[in-house]
């Protein structure tokens, strides 16, 4: 039996953190054989590391204030600059490696462990059970079993589970979130990518550019939409979306009409061809049964049809598609103080995606697991 200081279950960015800022003797216990993966994966390959602008408003819970006074996005830059890591902003404030590769993120982030030197970090590697001892914690994996004083659980989404059973600690449920979201067949859209869309549901409205698929919806808007619908606990609804939400309805009714009398020997398909991607011009055409039209044959009737389907366009959303990026759900901020350690049980912390702290896209994500990580890290 080997007995540690601290040991952090999970290696992706939160518990990477934290062992990079534990001053103890610290064991990093790893399922997957490389530490860091996901960070590859991050920000479609570039790690959107940050946003410029970090607040409550972009997450499921206002609770997590508190915590970016401790370490927000500036000193978090500032961080990551000393590890070598620079970034720049888009012009939305997201923030990336100049270099735009998540591998120098996760490289210089393993070549700072490689330095600490009271650090043993082991891959391959799922602990079966965690359980409270008297002097502070047993982790028993397959082939070893190690104590601890304090441990700290950063398995992300999920599949931290398990522990959260065996210890006995309450959390909310986990569902998928920012994720593609499952619809009923698209009929000739598969590929088809609009720009310039508002999407609304309830309270959510929000502009940005989607992704048709056969049988679903994609894109950063979708994905933040998924957030919305996965908290309020929402699996299926209507959603509706303007396709030209950057031209008014009376200019588009205006405009329509002028393309159809000037080319009145045009299908309407041609027409709105003009105005749409073909293949959704199609789809509209087809669902109001004017697909085989000609602009000079179109009535005034028909022209406010389309207008009305382009500006209010219906996607029946019936589940949640895989490969989400995050989870909602988790161990509830109420339960953790200050440094993230539960309030009931002593020397227990939690970071990253096992606690209910979700963001929207635009670096929300890892900021929340830094942020985490790196509390936790100091007051180990
Ligand atoms: C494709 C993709 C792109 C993303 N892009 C961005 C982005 O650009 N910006 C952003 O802010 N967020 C992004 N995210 C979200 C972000 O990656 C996560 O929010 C963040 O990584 C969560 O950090 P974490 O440490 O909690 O969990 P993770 O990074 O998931 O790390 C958890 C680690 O624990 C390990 N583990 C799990 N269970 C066990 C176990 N039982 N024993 C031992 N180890 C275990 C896992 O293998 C993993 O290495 C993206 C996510 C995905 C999937």
């Amino acid at each position: 039996m080997e007995k540690y200081e601290v040991i952090i279950i999970g290696a992706g960015s939160s518990g990477i953190i934290c062992a990079l800022n534990s001053s103890k003797k610290t064991l990093l216990i790893e399922a997957s054989d490389r530490i860091g993966k996901k960070i590859l994966a991050t920000g479609n390959g570039k790690c959107n590391i940050t946003n410029n602008v970090i607040d409550a408003a972009h997450y499921n819970t206002p609770l997590v204030s508190q915590y970016f006074k401790k370490f927000n996005t500036i000193q978090t830059l500032k961080y990551f600059e000393n590890l070598g890591i620079h970034t720049y902003a888009d012009n939305e404030g997201r923030r990336y490696p100049l270099s735009n590769s998540a591998n120098t993120v996760l490289d210089l982030l393993l070549k700072a462990l490689s330095l600490k030197k009271q650090l043993r970090i082991i891959v391959n590697s799922i602990p079966l059970s965690v359980a409270k001892v008297n002097c502070g914690f047993s982790v028993n994996t397959k082939d070893e079993v190690f104590t601890c004083k304090k441990l700290v659980i950063a398995t992300g989404g999920n599949s931290g589970m398990q522990y959260l059973n065996q210890l006995k600690i309450d959390y909310i449920n986990f569902k998928p979130s920012l994720v593609g979201l499952k619809t009923t067949k698209n009929k000739g859209l598969a590929g088809v990518r609009v720009s310039n869309v508002r999407v609304k549901y309830g309270n959510f409205d929000e502009n940005g550019e989607i992704l048709f698929k056969e049988d679903g919806i994609s894109g950063i808007v979708i994905f933040n939409l998924s957030a919305y619908l996965a908290r309020s606990n929402i699996n299926s609804g209507k959603i509706k979306i303007d396709l030209l939400a950057n031209i008014q309805e009376d200019d588009l009714l205006n405009m329509l009409c002028i393309s159809m009398n000037n080319n009145s020997y045009y299908t309407l398909v041609d027409v709105l061809e003009g105005f749409l991607h073909k293949s959704l011009a199609k789809n509209i055409l087809e669902k109001l049964a004017l697909d085989k039209k000609y602009a000079k044959d179109c009535t005034q009737q028909d022209v406010n049809r389309i207008v009305n389907l382009i500006k209010d366009y219906v996607v029946d959303f019936v589940g949640y598609s895989d490969n989400n990026q995050v989870h909602t759900g988790g161990v509830d901020l109420k339960n953790l103080d200050d440094n993230l350690q539960h309030k009931q049980i002593q020397n227990l912390y939690f970071i990253g995606e096992v606690v209910n702290v979700d963001g929207v896209c635009g670096g929300y994500n890892l900021q929340w697991a830094w942020t985490s990580g790196k509390i936790v890290g100091d007051c180990l």
